[in-house]
């Protein structure tokens, strides 16, 4: 984002709010899903007013926990793009997670109007598989080998659908045989979409939690989760014979997140990795712009103690959900609660209070 736009973030807004360095005269505006409790309960910790977006018959937890001092009801999270003005007239600064994503599509998001706290040049590479890719290696991480072809297959590969939420449908198999078998059995069942075949890491799935601040231009790593999904966690309770007999299928279909702690000596390559990222994020559009605030490595670590890095979210992941209240690593550094939702209204205050906001806003 260039200057211009950036300084209508303070001065324009009905001519309501200048950027004086008064944060209290903004309001940090989410949707009511995924992150939002974690986000406007952050941002009330550092003074904000917050306006959560209500999709009918999903608002009880907004009310209940009385994150939100104001509530927005919609029919459907899309016509947030609607209330666009109402959301100017309020000063609002939006804060994107994954439903957000899922409701708007990356094509809308550029194009709002209200102030989104992110990097929108690096959305479209978050959301293809293979420019995602591409800029991980440019980070020079180990990747999960990607096969051209079933025949190719020389080990366990994980077969993954396009815009498979919650890696619904997604399937193992060791042999371009058994690939051709599990599909056709997708095919009959759905219309199989676009797929990609994934070397299978076998090893400790964890999920790093990054934020990267351009204030401070310092690195920070928040938390780590692992995640908790249905059915594949279950089916350790059931003995291998009855899982035959019973005829399972795997499923990835994520229900929650667990906490994790890592081996303290792993984290030097975790600061590593997440320092590698930030710095080939600015090469992706040539302005040198790179990503900022929270984004999340996903990755499994094999015995060999190496990491495969098999996704990046560009943004607040819900496994940081567990952490309202700060992680350990959160604890030594900031020794009061700091949430990644919190972290990121200490970023907007910081960015206003020292009138960097069009460092931060888009
Ligand atoms: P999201 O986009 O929400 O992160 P998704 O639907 O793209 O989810 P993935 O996160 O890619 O799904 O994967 C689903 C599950 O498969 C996770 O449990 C993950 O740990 C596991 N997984 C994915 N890729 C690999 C891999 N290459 N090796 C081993 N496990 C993998």
């Amino acid at each position: 984002m260039g200057a211009t736009k950036a300084a209508k973030v303070g001065n324009s807004n009905n001519g309501r709010s200048h950027n004086d360095g008064d944060y209290t005269k903004y309001k940090i505006v989410t949707i009511g899903s995924h992150s939002a409790l974690q986000i406007l309960y952050g941002a009330k910790q550092e003074g904000f007013q917050t306006l959560c977006i209500c999709e009918k018959g999903r608002e009880e937890p907004y009310k209940s926990y009385k994150v939100a001092d104001k509530i927005i009801m919609v029919d459907k999270f899309g016509d947030t793009v609607k209330l666009q003005k109402q959301l100017l007239g309020e000063n609002a600064i939006l804060i994107p997670h994954g439903t957000f994503f899922e409701a708007f599509g990356i094509e809308s998001i550029e194009k709002l109007k209200v102030p989104y706290f992110g990097n929108k040049g690096v959305l479209k590479w978050e959301a293809d598989r293979m420019l995602q890719r591409e800029w991980l290696k440019r980070a020079g991480l180990t990747l999960p080998k990607i096969y051209e072809k079933p025949e190719d297959i020389d080990g366990p590969v994980i077969v993954k659908f396009y815009g498979a939420r919650g890696g619904k449908g997604f399937f193992l198999a060791r042999s371009a045989e058994e690939f051709y078998r599990k599909i056709k059995g997708r095919k009959a069942k759905e219309e199989v979409r676009a797929y990609i075949i994934q070397e299978y890491i076998i090893g400790a799935p964890i999920y790093i939690h990054y934020f990267y601040s351009p204030i401070t231009n310092e690195l920070e790593v928040m938390s780590f989760d692992k995640r908790y999904e249905s059915n594949v966690d279950s089916i350790g309770r059931i003995a291998a014979k009855d899982q035959l007999d019973l005829g399972l299928e795997t499923s990835y279909n994520i229900t929650g997140n667990v906490p994790v702690v890592v081996r303290e000596s792993l984290l030097p390559e975790i600061f590593r990795m997440g320092e590698a990222v930030v710095k080939a994020s600015r090469t992706l559009n040539g302005d040198g712009k790179g990503i900022y605030g929270p984004f999340s490595l996903e990755t499994v670590i094999t015995p060999e103690l190496k990491f495969f890095v098999f996704e990046i979210s560009a943004r607040i992941v819900a496994g940081t959900n567990l952490y309202m209240n700060g992680s350990p690593y959160t604890d030594i550094r900031y020794g009061e609660p700091m949430s990644t939702g919190r972290r990121i209204a200490r970023e907007i205050k910081a960015a206003i209070a020292q009138k960097k906001l069009s460092k931060i806003l888009n």
